[in-house]
This record gives C-alpha cells, sequence and structure tokens, in this order.
C-alpha cells in the first residue's frame, strides 16, 4: 500500500510524521473522506472545494493547487491499483513548537491514504440500523462554522462511544438547543408524509456530500424536501429515517431509542433515494 506524504509516495510502514506536527497535538487541520466508484472519484470538486473552503477558513495554507491535488489522488490511486475504495486526505497544520501558535508551523503537512472500504453489510440497507440519541452535542465552535471539516472530531468520537455503549450503529448528536444536528460520521433525514427534512447545516450538521447529492436527487424526483430544524419528537415519529455519509451512502434507520420507526425496517422513499444514488455513483463518471 503506498501513501502520498508531502509530494512522494512511500510504503505505508514508512508514512511517518513529526510529533510536533499540530494536526496530532491540537487537532489543528482539515481533512476529506471520498469514495472511489469503478475507478472513479465520486464528486470530486466538491470535496475538494470543500477541503479548501475549510482550509481558507482555518488559514491553512495548502502548499498544492487544487489540480495538482486532484493529480495526487488520482496517482495515489493508480499506484494502489484500487477501482473502488475509499480515500482519506488529510491537511494538518504541519510540525510546530509545542505552544499552539500555528505561526510557528511553517509547512503543512498533506496526507493521502486509499484504501478498501469496511461498509455496512447489504442486509443492514434492508433491514435497517438501531440507533440512539446521545449526550455530547455538537460542539462549539464547530456548531456555528459545522462547513469546517476539521480535525477535531472529540466530540463525535464521545458519541460514538455511546453508540458502541448503545450496541448500535450510528447514534443521534444534537445541537445545544436540542435540536437534532446529524450523526457522529453521517448527516441525517427524517421522511414524514413524503415530504423529506434534513436539518439545515446552521443547526451544527457538514455541508454533507452526499447529503447534498440526496437533495440534488430529490429536486430531480420531485421529491418534496425541506432543510429545517426538527427536534427528537419528530425523529421518533417520523415514518422513515435514514443517515447519509461517503462511507454508509444512504442507510436507513430502523429503531430510535426504542421507538420503532415506521415498519421496523428500511422504507420505501428510503429504499428509492438508495438505489437512486446507487445509479448516479456508477454514472457520474470522472469529475
Ligand atoms: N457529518 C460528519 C460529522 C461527518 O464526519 C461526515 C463525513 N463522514 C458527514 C456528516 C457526511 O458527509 P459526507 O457525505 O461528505 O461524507
Amino acid at each position: 500500500q503506498w501513501i502520498y506524504l508531502n509530494g512522494q509516495y512511500v510504503k505505508k510502514e514508512d508514512a511517518k510524521i513529526s510529533v510536533y506536527d499540530h494536526g496530532f497535538l491540537y487537532g489543528d487541520g482539515i481533512f476529506e473522506g471520498i469514495r472511489i466508484y469503478d475507478g472513479n472519484i465520486f464528486r470530486c470538486r466538491e470535496h475538494l472545494d470543500r477541503l479548501y473552503d475549510s482550509a481558507k477558513s482555518i488559514m491553512l495554507s495548502i502548499p498544492l493547487s487544487l489540480t495538482q491535488m486532484e493529480d495526487a489522488l488520482r496517482e495515489t490511486i493508480r499506484r494502489n491499483g484500487l477501482r473502488d475504495g475509499y480515500i482519506r486526505l488529510i491537511v494538518s497544520r504541519g510540525p510546530g513548537n509545542l505552544g499552539l501558535d500555528p505561526l510557528r508551523c511553517p509547512e503543512a503537512y498533506v496526507v493521502i491514504i486509499v484504501e478498501q472500504l469496511a461498509i455496512y453489510p447489504e442486509e443492514a440497507y434492508r433491514d435497517g440500523l438501531r440507533s440512539v440519541s446521545v449526550s455530547p452535542r455538537r460542539n462549539l465552535p464547530d456548531a456555528l462554522n459545522p462547513k469546517i471539516k476539521s480535525l477535531n472530531y472529540l466530540n463525535n468520537i464521545l458519541v460514538k462511544i455511546q453508540a458502541n455503549l448503545a450496541g448500535v450503529g450510528e447514534a443521534i448528536m444534537l445541537n445545544s438547543q436540542g435540536y437534532v444536528a446529524e450523526g457522529s460520521s453521517d448527516n441525517i433525514f427524517i421522511i414524514k408524509r413524503g415530504v423529506v427534512f434534513t436539518p439545515p447545516c446552521y443547526i451544527g450538521a457538514l455541508e454533507g456530500i452526499t447529503r447534498g447529492a440526496i437533495i440534488d436527487l430529490c429536486a430531480k424526483l420531485g421529491i418534496p424536501l425541506r432543510e429545517e430544524p426538527f427536534t427528537l419528537h419528530d425523529v421518533y415519529t417520523a415514518d422513515e429515517v435514514f443517515f447519509t455519509g461517503t462511507a454508509a451512502e444512504v442507510i436507513a434507520v430502523r429503531e430510535v431509542d426504542g421507538r420503532i420507526i415506521g415498519e421496523g425496517r428500511a422504507g420505501p422513499l428510503t429504499s428509492r433515494l438508495l438505489d437512486e444514488f446507487r445509479k448516479i455513483v456508477t454514472v457520474e463518471g470522472v469529475k
């Protein structure tokens, strides 16, 4: 396995970085998770736009142009010989001193890892996941800037720990006001009487690429969709609930906090959106 590390392609065992890296010391950096379908990088430009916007927002200068980054992604995929898989692209502040001042970090690190993807078993897409709501809240200032896909995932980790303790696949995170925000690493949607709802990003949801693809699909298919704040009550009483994410795609939820959602398996509209989503990932081609 070959890893892109600051302009070089190195073996996994040799892909090492400084312990002074501020990504390591402080979570100071940004990342992307991107999917490769049949050799194509799904919505590559959208992921890179989000990455460069995140970088701009935290005043991190990425030492590669957008096209150089795209070339590096393609070259890493080529060297690893993968047609289907997952790309993790990380840009961290780079090595500095022990203080947190980013001015002491002259050079950002860029790392690209391409791997096979461990995803949910196919039956999970039919049966749906069990889920619970958890106590950690979407943290500040990330909640105010949820569009920054930063390396600060401590809250998401705490959410995942609670999901693990509850024995469920993904959990539901609220914002500090108690509105439903998202999962530990997925966006959330609910469906009620044929209308699809997802929290607006300002509630504290990442502007997920898969979320965007589902919003586009609903528009294309004439399915009404509203970006609106909602609460756990709305989740419990929804006809259908699903999560979206690069790794998870569109995964139904059959139970939340002990309440059975709809028929207790993937609902018709969720299944349709999953089908339509899987169609676009294979036909969109190199972008
Ligand atoms: N929310 C969070 C917190 C995430 O980390 C992710 C990415 N895994 C998502 C939502 C989904 O975003 P995307 O569809 O771009 O993968």
